[in-house]
């Protein structure tokens, strides 16, 4: 795997997280529950965390859901990202309640000295602010450019920076992927700030996930980017997993299994498609750097997948298990997936490494 060379960026913390400059690429999402709903909100967030969520977004559309995110934040273990529109007294509120970041453009607010307000407060809690410009709302509802999804996060930008903050995100999101990769190609010869990428209302989870890994992939390629959402029209679980690939193939990730599977053909000894779902599935609760292959026979088999840490290869009723390219033993085509759980659950990625 090549390794990328990334774009250097202004650095901050997020919660205990150093976001920008040459860390990890952050994987984040946003709950779909009501905010102020405490219990529901928590438990998604924690299920998040666990599929492997880096950092959450929750929406505050009122005060009631401002000040119900001291108590989300006191029951989760990831930073917590205040979404505000046009209410001051909210991001007060949220800062007031803990919040790791918040995300508010500031140039929306009307009055400069409420900017102020919401600055100071976060300069004396070290809170970062994301500024967010998407194609779909541009002032006018001028046609969306790069150069004016720029131009406006440039507007924002100013009114934080000649108030002496500089703890900026940055996110210029379009549902236009071509759009998209423009805009955070201009953004960062333009901003030193870390980006947040994404392809903004991207779909349901299988085209929106496609076209999520193209944008996503093609900025984070070029070695721009410190944080992905991949935003879809699913259960957020789904947007982890999906960021989790992205991130994986681009060698930005590890402790992330990774599933080699053939595309069966004429070949094909046993019923392997089921058998590599299911294992899919288990994958998605390991943490190790592992690449697992099902393989539909034996004449290529342990020669496609000889990079492989464990596999099998199905032949008639059985299937032969191997290790890095070496077969180890003949299995019962029914005991293929209990035998891979078991080598898998084995698999020490320290040793192996
Ligand atoms: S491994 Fe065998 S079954 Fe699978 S695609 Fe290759 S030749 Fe076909």
């Amino acid at each position: 795997m090549i390794m990328l060379q990334r774009e250097k960026t202004k650095q901050f913390h997020v919660g205990d997280l150093v976001f920008g400059g040459n860390n990890k690429v952050y994987i984040q999402s946003m709950t779909t529950t009501y905010t102020k709903d405490v219990e529901a909100t928590v438990k998604q967030i924690n299920t998040l965390y666990e599929a492997g969520c880096d950092i959450v977004r929750v929406a505050v559309l009122d005060m009631e859901d401002a000040q119900s995110l001291g108590e989300i934040k006191r029951q989760i273990k990831i930073p917590l990202v205040a979404d505000i529109h046009f209410n001051y007294q909210l991001a007060l509120e949220a800062i007031r309640q803990g919040v790791d970041k918040i995300r508010l453009n500031p140039g929306n607010l009307p009055k400069r000295e409420q900017v102020e307000a919401v600055v100071a407060a976060c300069k004396e809690k070290h809170i970062p602010i994301r500024i967010g410009v998407n194609s779909g709302s541009l002032p006018g509802r001028a046609k969306a450019t790069a150069e004016l999804m720029v131009e406006t996060a440039k507007h924002h930008v100013e009114i934080l920076e000649s108030m002496g903050f500089y703890d900026i995100a940055i996110s210029l999101k379009a549902t236009d992927m071509n759009l998209m990769v423009a805009a955070n190609r201009l953004a960062a010869k333009t901003f030193p700030y870390p980006l947040h990428l994404g392809v903004t209302e991207a779909g349901t989870a299988f085209s929106g996930a496609i076209k999520s890994a193209l944008g996503i992939g093609i900025i984070l390629s070029e070695g721009i980017g410190n944080t992905i959402r991949v935003s879809l029209t699913d259960n957020p679980v789904l947007e982890i997993q999906a960021a989790k690939e992205i991130l994986k193939n681009l060698g930005l990730k590890d402790k992330v299994p990774n599933l080699i599977s053939c595309p069966t053909c004429g070949r094909i000894q046993y019923d392997m498609i089921d058998i590599a779902k299911k294992v899919e599935q288990y994958l998605l609760k390991v943490n190790k750097t592992i690449n697992v292959a099902i393989m539909g026979c034996a004449v290529n088999g342990p020669g496609e997948a000889k990079h492989a840490d464990i596999g099998v290869a199905g032949g008639k009723g059985e299937a032969i298990l191997f290790r890095k390219g070496e077969i180890i033993k003949k299995i019962k085509e029914a005991d293929i997936y209990d035998e891979l759980i078991k080598e898998i659950d084995l698999f020490d990625d320290r040793i192996e490494a």
